[in-house]
């Protein structure tokens, strides 16, 4: 078998400030954080690392709070990448959830559940909240 080398790809999203996702006031960077999720490259396994910032609060909502990727919102396993190539591979190539897993599967090799391809169906047919 062939030794496949993972595909890193690295974004970053921490300017020095950042608006407060509550009441939109800017906070000050103070330290770094990266986080990682599952991505997609043709035939080969792929991680992408965000670098986001925290931030310190200068209004009275919460203490903290973190800067986004738009690739990578905090809590994703999967990147966007994943996402839209299962919604397409459903919406505009008329696959079926397991046909979409199939192809992943085989040409990403991302391995993702029946649940997360119904989850981002649903969260792409209807109105984005973010
Ligand atoms: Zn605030």
């Amino acid at each position: 078998m062939v030794q496949v080398r993972l595909k890193t790809r690295r974004l970053s999203k921490a300017p020095k400030t950042w608006p407060c996702p509550v009441c939109g006031k800017r906070g000050r960077r103070y330290a770094f954080r990266e986080r990682q999720a599952v991505d997609a490259e043709l035939g080969r396994p792929a991680v992408v690392k965000v670098r986001v910032g925290l931030y310190a609060a200068r209004c009275e909502c919460q203490k903290v709070f973190e800067s986004f990727h738009p690739e990578l919102p905090k809590g994703w396993k999967f990147s966007l990448r994943v996402r839209e190539l299962a919604v397409s591979g459903v919406v505009r190539d008329k696959l079926s959830v397991e046909g979409v897993r199939e192809r992943l599967r085989e040409e990403f090799v991302v391995q993702v559940s029946e649940g997360c391809v119904h989850k981002w169906l649903a969260e792409a047919g209807g109105k984005n909240q973010s």
